[in-house]
């Protein structure tokens, strides 16, 4: 398999970044579900670096009607990176069957086994350093805030072990030079825009409307549909990221006859 003999991940850590390309930090109000907000300028998704949650790997997972993993690593080949507390956790997810979520374990299995063990999405080891927990600590904090103000029942251990992933994701992603995270998860997204500079989110919506563009209308509609359903019941993505027309949001401008199309020209 030629992915396989794919050279390691260049360290990509303090690459320097253009003064101009910096985003300022977003202002995140408390009562703020997400800060997801669509797809990104369409000129640079091809040459960001993306960040990968465990949510994203399991939707990956779960949208086997279209080979979720295989288009994943045909979009993302060579710019997909985790972290090892992900590599955990999606490994335990496979593990554990999930009673209300029968496809949970299989979505994390198949992810895992072609996307994360086979090293298609590189694991990025955590830098040892005490600035680097310190920020790790901070974004954790942040996580629990989040997730606290929001149920403020408490955290299941489960939940716990996530927001160490996501944690660890969105510190590693600060020292790329033009990262984004993907995960479905709102409070990730807010901590993540929170980062200065800002992290940008995407969920897995936003990836399937990539790999409905890359398809160039292979892809039909009412697969990218089916899809996302199955998706969204491993995976749950914030309602009101959702896109609010599915019909629209999962056609290509270009195979919809249109000159152009916002998202892959
Ligand atoms: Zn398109």
């Amino acid at each position: 398999m030629a992915e396989l003999s794919r050279p390691p991940a260049t360290p990509l850590i303090f690459a320097h970044r253009r003064v101009s390309s910096i985003p300022a930090r977003e202002e995140i109000k408390e009562d703020q579900p997400h800060a997801f907000n669509g797809n990104l300028c369409p000129r640079g998704s091809d040459t960001v670096q993306v960040l990968v949650d465990t949510s994203i790997l399991i939707a990956t997972g779960a949208a086997h009607n279209i080979n979720g993993v295989a288009r994943f690593d045909g979009r993302y080949a060579g710019r997909a990176f985790t972290t090892q507390a992900i590599r955990d956790e999606i490994n335990h997810r496979a593990l554990n069957a999930n009673p209300n979520i029968p496809t949970l374990a299989s979505a994390a299995k198949r992810a895992r086994d072609y996307l994360v063990k086979s090293g298609r999405v590189q694991v990025q080891n955590t830098p040892q350093t005490r600035e680097f927990f310190s920020k790790m600590q901070l974004i954790h904090t942040k996580l629990r805030e989040l997730a606290k103000a929001r149920q403020p029942s408490g955290v299941t251990s489960s939940e716990m072990q996530k927001h160490a992933g996501e944690a660890t994701l969105i510190a590693i992603a600060g020292l790329y030079s033009n990262p984004v995270l993907l995960t479905n998860d709102g409070g990730a997204s807010l901590a993540a825009a929170a980062e200065d500079p800002s992290i940008k989110s995407l969920h897995f919506g936003d990836v399937l409307k990539e790999f409905v563009c890359q398809s160039k209308g292979e892809l039909s509609l009412d697969q990218a549909k089916l899809a996302f359903i199955a998706a969204c019941e491993a995976s749950g993505i914030p309602f009101e990221a959702k896109p609010e027309d599915e019909d629209d949001f999962f056609t290509c401008g270009l195979t919809a006859g249109a000159e152009a199309c916002l998202f892959c020209t």
